[in-house]
């Protein structure tokens, strides 16, 4: 194994599209009150900003479901406005096929 790439690989994932399963408001991003500890508590790198256009992006396929950005981000863990987190519908999200 040599980099995220390679473990998200082998880790199944049964996409819900149309629902995310985590919601955040990239424009309310840049002015995030949590130093955007989003960006590296989150194992899967689904969080990344880019500094030279103020802008964040969020990707939920490929979320591991670990919790970390709920328990990092004040806006997700309080629910604040145009922010939310859930586990996915029964039967979507993560799959893990190893360990
Ligand atoms: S920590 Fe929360 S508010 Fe801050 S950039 Fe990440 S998702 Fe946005
Ligand atoms: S729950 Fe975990 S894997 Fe999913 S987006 Fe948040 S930090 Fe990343």
């Amino acid at each position: 194994m040599s980099g995220i790439d390679d473990l998200l690989a082998v880790t199944g994932f049964e996409t819900d599209e149309h629902h995310p399963h985590i919601v955040i408001d990239p424009v309310a991003c840049r002015t995030c009150p949590s130093d955007r500890a989003c960006v590296t508590s989150c194992p899967a790198q689904r969080y990344v900003w880019d500094e030279a256009t103020q802008q964040m992006s969020f990707d939920h396929v490929g979320c591991l479901e670990c919790g970390n950005c709920r328990l990092v981000c004040d806006r997700l863990f309080t629910g604040a406005d145009g922010y939310s987190w859930n586990y996915p519908v029964r039967g979507a999200g993560v799959d893990y096929r190893q360990g």
